[in-house]
């Protein structure tokens, strides 16, 4: 099925999987805000605009004037009636070909928090609970006695105590939408008691180190759990060997002079002759901090790292004027900017656990044309072809609710699963996560089917503006935890992956982060994109009261016809590739992928794909799964068969959704499809004495025979139009349950049967 324009006012049509919408029926991808409006530019590019209740259709107009060479796509909820008069007004205006782009707004829900200790945003998922707000807030006001806390959404009066809240509703419970502004008070802890409590016995030197200790509760970086390949590297040195030189090596083999000592890691020569471009994180992290002064470091030392900030500085620190956008003043206003390649990178490599995971993602297009996104499932390893590198491993792409088009797609955000998927991932034998997204601009050839058109290169563009935009969004709402960073987080590793024709007319992958400077650059909403894919636009200055933004002066470098560095201002535009920092891809010689199968429909591709229990009951019937038993029962080449199945990340996500297995049974099903050893048994013997996998064999036996199995394993989803639907089948099994429970003496009692969620 083809997405067109027509169907796209109405995208809830193809937006809602048939599995596991139970519960997320009453609440849509949507809810977080009132209305989206996506534009598309005539020449490319699409621009999402959020609409909420307050704004009119003057605000909106405003906004719609400086991007006049747009027009509006989609709305994508009907909610409110300004975005409805304004599609009214503007669908009427001719359709023309946009480029492959991303649509982006924020994917969570952004808190603004003012206090007597300054200014604070907090990335907020709309279910997050007051317990976690409160937490939030009393990170950034240390001194506050938490007993006195108030909120309020005016500066003055409205106050209520947090403690009064039910600590368990929701920020959208109490009315917190994105962007709001909370005004927090509190009354001051009594300092003598923590100063005596933190006085630490041995404190016998200067004065230095009491106020040190007494700060010691607030270094929160020291308290940062690190992701596993931080710790591995923090527990190295890093240092890059060298061989004994056969020229200048006058010594004994035993012996070590300058020419075969070991490198720094984030040796410039080293670095420059084998072509990295950045240093890794943990190179960088030597570099700053050299080792030798981390062991000597006094309580005094900050950490390393600083987390950009662009944003001006409220209070201002001098104290001497009105609070932003009323005044400002050199103490608190962000210096300016010049823009330059990052010295270090977080992740400094891709690599995609099989071909077929990327084959199976191409699928989508190659059946529609249209473009495809997913969410890229894997984890983070060490990366031996960079010193002290880190690569991003992805064993599976999860593909949310979205709308393809052919030349770009319409995403919804934030993407309502996606703690559920984040929980399940975790569950895998070797810990999951959720590592960056990839995404096709795919076209081929009108001349030649065969041929994809190359269209991003260094004449045109490698990330179009909207999607770097849309890269540091993600990028902001996902920091690496960092002990590094005296806020205890630093940038992020989510990468940006592209797929997109070559130029020899194949596909590959590209991958991308961008830059810190990006980031910050965003965060202060300084930039937007353009018309043009590879420029981007600086913002003017506002000082309105609610939309304040100041706009320090912007440069970048870049060398002229005569070869020499010239220093450029970015006002009005700058080229997108000065935000970008690059990142290698591959596939690992030998794949020993964790997931072995791709086979099973994939989730969020209505007509094209469809998981349903009937057809993984089919499945199961015709591998024999009900005959297996732990004593060896069935052959182990059935098991064998049986687990390669099971090993799928698309299956496992589906079968959760059916609630047929219970949380505990998914774990379990996850770690078997997951394990290192598919033919260790031991882990399959534990999956079959779960009630869940007992109750799917009683499911699986009653229903198989009643359909005569001509199916081969990948027909799920290729025989979907003669699917009975699932309601009906299973309405048939529960009755033939119900009539034959008590018959067997091997299958379980009548009243552990669990039926399934879709009845
Ligand atoms: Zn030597
Ligand atoms: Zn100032």
């Amino acid at each position: 099925m083809k997405l067109g324009h027509e169907q796209s006012s109405q995208p809830e049509k193809g937006w809602r999987g048939r599995a596991g919408r139970r519960e997320a029926s009453a609440r849509g991808p949507w809810d977080a805000f009132d209305a989206l409006l996506l534009i598309g530019g005539p020449i490319r590019g699409q621009l999402a605009i959020r609409v909420e209740n307050g704004d009119t259709p003057a605000t909106l107009g405003a906004t719609l004037a400086l991007c006049s060479f747009f027009r509006v796509h989609h709305v994508l909820i009907g909610q409110s009636s300004i975005a409805a008069a304004l599609l009214h007004q503007t669908t009427t205006t001719t359709t023309t070909t946009p480029a492959a782009s991303l649509t982006c707004h924020s994917p969570t829900m952004l808190v603004r928090v003012r206090s007597k200790d300054g200014n604070f945003r907090f990335e907020f998922a709309p279910n997050d609970t007051v317990a976690q707000l409160v937490a939030k807030i009393l990170e950034t006001s240390p001194d506050a006695e938490p007993a006195t806390l108030t909120i309020s959404n005016v500066p003055r009066g409205n106050e209520t105590l947090a403690s009064t809240l039910q600590q368990n509703q929701t920020l959208s419970d109490i009315g917190l939408k994105h962007g709001d502004l909370v005004f927090v008070g509190y009354q001051a802890r009594a300092a003598p008691s923590s100063s005596a409590a933190a006085r630490p016995v041995e404190s016998t030197g200067a004065a230095t180190s009491t106020s040190s200790g007494g700060d010691r509760a607030q270094k929160v970086w020291e308290t940062v759990a690190e992701d596993p390949v931080d710790q591995y590297w923090r527990s190295k040195d890093g240092k890059i060997p060298r061989g004994r030189d056969t020229q200048f090596c006058k010594h004994g083999p035993n012996a070590m002079c300058d020419h075969c000592m070991p490198l720094e890691p984030y040796d410039a020569g080293y670095h420059t002759e084998h072509n990295v471009k950045h240093l890794s994180y943990h190179a960088y992290l030597q570099k700053l901090q050299p080792k030798g002064s981390k062991a000597t470091s006094t309580t005094s030392t900050l950490p390393p790292l600083n987390p950009l900030s662009y944003k001006v500085k409220v209070p201002c620190p001098s104290g001497g004027h009105p609070n932003w956008p009323l005044g400002i003043c050199t103490a608190c206003q962000p210096s300016a900017i010049t823009l330059q390649s990052q010295p270090f990178r977080m992740v400094d490599h891709l690599e995609i656990a099989s071909v077929d995971i990327v084959d199976r993602f191409l699928q989508a297009w190659r059946k529609t044309g249209t473009q495809r996104f997913g969410w890229m499932i894997g984890r983070y390893e060490p990366y031996d072809k960079v010193p002290m590198g880190v690569k991003a491993v992805v064993e599976a792409i999860h593909e949310p609710p979205q709308l393809g088009d052919l030349d770009g797609l319409t995403l919804g955000l934030p993407w309502e699963e996606e703690p559920r998927i984040r929980e399940l991932a975790k569950l895998a034998s070797a810990p999951l996560t959720i590592v960056g997204y990839i995404f096709t601009d795919l076209v081929t050839d009108p001349e030649d089917k065969t041929v994809n058109i190359y269209k991003r290169h260094p004449q045109s563009f490698f990330l179009a503006g909207l999607e770097a935009i849309f890269a540091a969004k993600i990028q902001l709402a996902n920091p690496t935890p960092s002990r590094s960073s005296p806020t205890g987080s630093f940038a992020s590793r989510m990468v940006t992956a592209v797929l997109t024709g070559t130029e020899d007319g194949q596909i590959d992958i590209s991958a991308y982060q961008v830059s810190e400077q990006a980031c910050a650059m965003v965060e202060a909403d300084m930039i937007e994109a353009s018309i043009d894919p590879g420029i981007i636009r600086v913002k003017e200055e506002d000082r309105s009261e609610d939309s304040a933004r100041y706009v320090p002066d912007v440069f970048f470098r870049y060398k002229n016809e005569y070869g020499l560095e010239v220093k450029k201002s970015a006002k009005p535009c700058f080229p997108v590739e000065y935000l970008l920092v690059n990142v290698s891809h591959g596939f690992p010689q030998s794949p020993s992928p964790l997931f072995r199968s791709t086979k099973f429909a994939i989730e969020n591709r209505p007509g094209l794909e469809d998981q349903n229990m009937e057809g993984v009951m089919r499945e199961l019937s015709r591998l024999g799964a009900p005959a297996l038993t732990e004593s060896g029962g069935g052959d182990s080449s059935k098991r064998s068969e049986l687990l390669r199945y099971l090993s799928d990340w698309h299956l496992v996500a589906f079968l959760e959704t059916t609630q047929l297995l219970q949380p505990d049974d998914i774990k379990i099903l996850l770690q078997v499809a997951s394990a290192a050893d598919l033919d260790d048994t031991s882990a399959f013997n534990k999956l079959i004495h779960t009630e869940g996998w007992r109750n799917l064999m009683v499911f699986t036996q009653e229903m198989a025979p009643e359909r005569p199995s001509a199916s081969a394993p990948t027909s799920s989803h290729t025989a979907m139009d003669e699917d009975i639907p699932p309601e009906v089948f299973e309405q048939i099994a529960r009755e033939q349950a119900a009539s034959q429970g008590g018959t067997r003496g091997a299958s379980p009692p009548q009243d552990n049967i669990r039926i399934c969620p879709h009845c």
